[in-house]
């Protein structure tokens, strides 16, 4: 078959990868100028396989409030916020009120975190790439015993699915990660073995790199704009044109996959397919290491800022913040003294801050949380997208799912939780 994938993010990259593996011919359309400048630019750097869960939630909902009006607090609503922010609000608080929703997406989610585990680790087999990759475990911090509490509520789901965790005090968090010897507030945390990190971006470009070298067409710097329907509804093609808008030869193939990430929601609407993601904004620093001993190992998650920190070989990032502001790409100094801040109180001295390169991506939110992994309606489309704050964890098994249910066979995941038609 010849598949057409639309976007060159991590998703749309290892979907390509996937379908290639299985003897596909596959073109991959993206409109900017290589793979992985858009949201797989510069994230947390967290394959968070034990650590996944859905946006809507109904500790999230008692939390946003009081997030909201603290100068240096996660959370952001651009004022006066847009109808399109404000739709996607309701329906997250519709779903998070839901009885038992959050939790059958969160162990949902959790499944398809182990299962894309092993899909890297095969991934990984199949091509060598270099992206700064470490196997070092994620450490999720609580700096009081309401967090601590938390944590051990969810040790309690991990235990269930079998997903390796440790409780831990101040003093094992320590052994764990030494530079947060002595860091105040810490009352204990919670040890991941099984998670890593990586540089998201330079995995995307190698893996995009291993695909055209084994014959996956790229097409950069050329936009997806419609689609041509035969009779039956089916797709038969895609309208392109270059980036200045010039119209481009239709692209016709046997199937279509969207990965295009924030812009799914635009594209989706011209296919049929009704996603209501949303650009749930972000910002990242990363900077040169000076001193490597008071560095995280590998990934650590403060409750206290809602920060992440992750070191990305000599290089260490430090991530945060969920803002409703929609495509606004500027990035005020407040948010990036809030990351500065974060990393003074934490892990002082560890790099130079006054190398910092700052970053705002936007995550493909949908507004439950799982990812959108499935079939369109009535046509030869696949969705593989909506990955919100884990797409780079999830990618490797999204892009086996999808490669399954193009080819017939049967998915190795339960799909109930990413149905493409859960939005009506
Ligand atoms: C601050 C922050 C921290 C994060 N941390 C983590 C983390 O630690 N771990 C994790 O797993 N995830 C993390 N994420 C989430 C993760 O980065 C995203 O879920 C993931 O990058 C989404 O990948 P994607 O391929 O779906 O989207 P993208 O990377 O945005 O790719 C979509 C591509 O489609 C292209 N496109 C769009 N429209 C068109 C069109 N019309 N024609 C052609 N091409 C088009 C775009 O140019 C883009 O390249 C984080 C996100 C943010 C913002």
């Amino acid at each position: 078959m010849h598949i057409v994938v639309i976007g060159a993010g991590v998703v749309g990259v290892t979907t390509a990868h996937a379908l290639q593996q299985r003897g596909h011919r596959v073109t991959v359309v993206e409109c900017l100028a290589a793979a992985g400048l858009e949201t797989s630019r510069a994230n947390a750097g967290q394959r968070s396989y034990g650590y996944v869960y859905p946006w809507a939630s109904p500790a999230m909902l008692k939390k946003a409030l009081p997030w909201l009006v603290k100068r240096d607090g996660p959370l952001k609503l651009k004022l006066p916020p847009s109808p399109h922010a404000l739709r996607f609000l309701a329906a997250t608080w519709r779903f998070a009120q839901q009885p038992g929703l959050f939790e059958a997406n969160k162990r949902a989610m959790l499944r398809l975190g182990a299962y894309s585990r092993q899909c890297f680790e095969a991934l990984e087999e199949d091509a060598t790439l270099d992206f700064d990759a470490g196997q070092g475990g994620l450490v999720d911090l609580a700096s009081d015993v309401e967090s601590l509490k938390a944590l051990q509520v969810n040790a309690g789901l991990l235990g269930e699915l079998g997903i390796a965790h440790q409780l831990m005090t101040a003093a094992e968090v320590a052994e764990r990660e030494p530079a947060l010897a002595g860091s105040q507030p810490l009352v204990g945390g919670i040890w991941l073995p099984g998670d890593g990190t990586g540089d998201c971006h330079r995995f995307t470009q190698a893996l995009a790199a291993v695909c055209a070298a084994r014959g996956v067409d790229f097409l950069f710097e050329t936009q997806v704009t419609g689609a041509e329907r035969d009779g039956g509804g089916h797709l038969r093609a895609l309208t392109l044109a270059t980036r200045d808008g010039e119209a481009l030869e239709p692209l016709a193939a046997d199937a279509f996959v969207l990965c295009a990430g924030t812009a799914s929601q635009r594209l989706g609407e011209m296919f049929g397919a009704r996603l209501p993601i949303y650009p749930v904004k972000g910002y990242s620093l990363t900077m040169p290491l000076r001193d490597a001993a008071r560095a995280p190992r590998s990934t650590v998650i403060d409750d206290r800022y809602k920060v992440v920190f992750t070191r990305l070989g000599e290089r260490l990032r430090v991530t945060g913040f969920v803002e409703l502001a929609e495509h606004d790409r500027q990035i005020p100094e407040q948010r990036l003294e809030t990351l500065l801040h974060a990393v003074a109180s934490r892990f002082d001295g560890a790099a130079d801050v006054e190398r910092a390169e700052s970053w705002a991506g936007f995550r493909p939110m949908t507004p439950d949380g799982p990812p959108v992994i499935g079939e369109g309606k009535r046509n030869n489309l696949f969705l593989n997208t909506g990955h919100g704050t884990f797409g780079w964890t999830l990618s490797a098994a999204s892009a086996q799912l999808i490669a399954q249910l193009i080819d017939g066979d049967k998915p190795a995941l339960a799909l109930e939780a990413f149905r493409p038609g859960r939005f009506g």
